[in-house]
């Protein structure tokens, strides 16, 4: 087992001013809260926290991180609570505790293989510090190493393909490939035994004759470097089992025709030597020009630089080769972590600042990139902080905007669940529709039969299917409502002259009404009737021309003639998105543009509009009412009232006359009233063209000397 004095040895070794007490403490912290407990390996539990926090050493991380990861699990499996770490450690070692907490929080194994990416997302989108991926990937690495020790074969394979289709890309998206490496060659033993026994047999075969190869192509490669005045270091290796697994899988190749179970490496100090020794080798074995990757020029998304060629070498073999400097090298292995700043008094933001600093560059760059894919693959996981990512109670993940709410979840999951929505849980927990989600959360929908969407919905929802949807349903209902309406007034008419709608429908006579007045069906023709586009005398006159006498013929002629004439003005009023409607205004509330304003169907008279809150309407049947607004486009003026009080009534009235018609406001009617205190009593009409003019004039007037109050009046009193 590690000791803790290794661990600050070697610290102290790359870290020489980092603090050692908080190690110190939190190695003391875990050792006491862990007691007692054990690993399946029968080793004390704390040899695991000591092997992820030798693992973060070993990447030479700050003193935080390697506090947090002594103390990883102790939220989770002892009674210490977060404000325990966060008095005792500090706020950032609480931070990336409870962030690594949370993150242990989501088990994956039951989850979905399909959804990798989403998870892998969403694990980087819930670590808001990237210390905290560190730690889990350090803590996915010790228990690989000692999956050995689990007794269920099954569990040991759940276990081994979460770490391949979700921790060993996360270690490859942050370009710590020692680590991705590490993980996919236990997980490949565990997922795909037969396999790997079978890989690994064959490379231990070949191993035999390509010893001798290596060393060959190793000693040619040295003696070309020599002459040339290139001092580097050259390796020779074998890859792993899992990539040349890989590369059979995917290329369809038996072993044998895996040329390159063997790869090569030159690290030297400058990138000139690299270029250099590039061309030494091309000079000396013919390359595969298709094979040349120049990614010094060109670095990976994840920082990764080299130059990568495949020579036929001697005996007529491919040889790969990476040629790369030593800061490459670095940077090859570790990624991220080689940039991470250690340095004490560096806090977090600016590390992590200057993090995404370089993955804007990356994003300036974009068009250096031959695969636009892999750019985006490596890099949109950083930049979509608008998304989070939530589960089903099955586990499976949705992705929805940032302030999405438990309504765009269940239209997510369905149309239906959308509409009947009554209630949500999120992680067991009921919540408001409005409940913000968040990344991690799991939500349950509730849903009673029959339940029917809210207009208030579209205050909140953040997804554009649930507005449209809602939307959506709002004017069918609309619709719907017109159309019983239409329907209902039709009988009447017709029924007043002695005739059945209801029979003209069935015959099929209605339809050529229908025709004529430019509407696809009967039902369109109905519901326009109940919006007041169209009288059900009208109708009746196209579906009953015999019935029209002499004297509406006349009178219709007459309507024609004064339509064409003077051809209407816009009402100022929008019904429905139309704005052509008929409409007349209410006497009872007189509406002025700007006020808030709410229309009523009348029977063939089209649309009455009235003020919000007028008392008339509101004792008015509902059903008739309909949503109406202001066009921007009206230009007519209104006539409103107002009421004026004042403590003297002398010569005040030319003063406030005035002030009306410096608001170019013309004066309809004034009325002034004495009374008995002494007090005035003004009464005024004038055409105004908005509330918010009405509102000026109004303010203005109360500036007036010895106005005391004034108010807006319906009509004269
Ligand atoms: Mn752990």
């Amino acid at each position: 087992m590690i000791r803790i004095t290794d661990i600050l040895d070697k610290i102290y070794e790359y870290n020489p001013d980092g603090d050692p007490d908080i190690i110190d403490r939190a190695y003391i912290y875990s050792a006491r809260v862990h007691e007692g407990q054990m690993r399946l390996s029968g080793e004390p539990y704390l040899s695991h926290p000591l092997e992820v926090a030798n693992i973060l050493a070993e990447m030479r991380l700050d003193v935080e991180s390697i506090a947090a990861a002594l103390l990883h699990d102790v939220i989770e499996d002892t009674p210490a609570t977060r404000e325990d770490i966060e008095e005792m450690f500090g706020p950032g070692v609480a931070h990336i505790v409870s962030g690594v907490t949370k993150l242990s929080g989501l088990s994956f194994s039951t989850k979905i293989a399909h959804q990798a990416e989403s998870l892998r997302k969403m694990i980087l989108a819930m670590a808001d510090d990237i210390r905290v991926v560190l730690i889990k990937l350090a803590d996915r690495i010790h228990n690989m190493r000692t999956l050995k020790y689990h007794r269920k074969p099954e569990k040991q394979a759940a276990i081994a393909q979460e770490t391949l289709d979700i921790y060993a890309p996360i270690a490859a998206r942050l370009g710590i490939f020692w680590i991705k490496y590490e993980l996919e060659e236990i997980a490949f033993y565990y997922t795909l035994r037969d396999d790997y026994d079978r890989i690994d047999a064959l490379v231990n075969k070949a191993k035999s004759e390509k010893d001798d190869y290596i060393k060959e192509v190793s000693e040619q490669l040295h003696e070309k470097m020599q002459e040339m005045g290139l001092d580097g270091v050259i390796k020779g290796r074998y890859k792993q089992p899992y990539s040349i697994y890989q590369k059979m899988k995917s290329q369809n190749l038996e072993f044998n025709e895996v040329y390159d179970i063997t790869a090569f490496r030159i690290i030297l100090d400058t990138i000139p030597q690299c270029y250099a020794a590039m061309g030494a080798i091309h000079s000396m074995w013919k390359p595969i020009y298709y094979k040349i990757k120049d990614y010094i020029g060109n670095p990976k998304p994840n920082m990764y630089q080299s130059i990568h060629t495949t020579v036929v070498g001697p005996k007529g073999d491919r040889v790969e080769i990476q040629i790369r400097t030593r800061d490459m090298d670095e940077i090859a292995e570790s990624g991220i972590a080689a940039h991470w700043s250690y340095k004490e008094g560096t806090n977090v933001d600016e590390s992590t600042g200057e993090l995404f600093a370089w993955i804007s560059k990356l994003v300036e760059n974009q068009e250096n990139y031959n695969d636009p894919d892999e750019f985006l693959e490596n890099v949109r996981i950083d930049l979509y902080p608008d998304e989070i990512y939530v589960f089903t109670p099955q586990g499976e993940i949705r992705t929805l905007p940032k302030k999405a709410t438990p309504v765009d979840f269940a239209y997510m999951i369905h149309t239906e669940v959308g509409a009947q929505c009554t209630g949500a849980k999120v992680n067991g927990k009921l919540v408001q529709l409005t409940h913000e989600l968040h990344t991690g959360d799991t939500i349950e929908i509730i849903t009673t039969k029959g339940h029917t969407p809210s207009p208030d919905w579209l205050n909140f929802v953040k997804t554009v299917k649930a507005r449209a949807k809602i939307r959506a349903w709002i004017n069918a209902r609309e619709r719907e409502r017109s159309y019983s309406l239409g329907r209902e007034m039709c009988e009447k008419t017709f029924k007043k002259k002695n005739q059945n709608f209801n029979a003209l429908v069935k015959s099929g006579q209605i339809e050529k009404v229908a025709d004529i007045f430019g509407f696809k069906s009967v039902d369109d023709l109905i519901a326009h009737v109940g919006f007041g586009k169209l009288t059900p005398l009208q109708v009746l006159n196209k579906a009953l021309p015999e019935l029209e006498n002499k004297e509406t013929k006349t009178k219709n002629l007459l309507q024609k003639l004064v339509r064409k004439r003077k051809p209407k003005a816009s009402t100022g009023i929008i019904v429905k998105g139309l704005d052509d409607i008929l409409v007349k205004f209410s006497k009872c509330c007189n509406p002025l543009p700007g006020d808030p304003i709410i229309g009523y169907i009348t029977q063939g008279q089209g649309v009455t509009i009235h003020r919000k809150g007028c008392l008339n309407i509101m004792k008015m049947s509902q059903e008739r009412h309909i949503e109406v607004q202001w066009s921007d486009s009206f230009t007519e003026s209104y006539p409103a009232s107002i009421k004026v009080k004042t403590d003297d009534r002398f010569g005040l009235l030319a003063d406030i006359a005035a002030v009306i018609s410096k608001h170019k406001s013309n004066i309809l009617n004034a009325r002034t009233e004495t009374q008995d205190t002494g007090l005035g009593l003004f009464y005024f009409t004038c055409l105004v063209e908005s509330s918010a003019q009405l509102r000026k004039i109004m303010s203005d007037i109360r500036k007036v000397k010895k106005v005391t109050d004034v108010k807006r009046i319906i009509r004269l009193e």
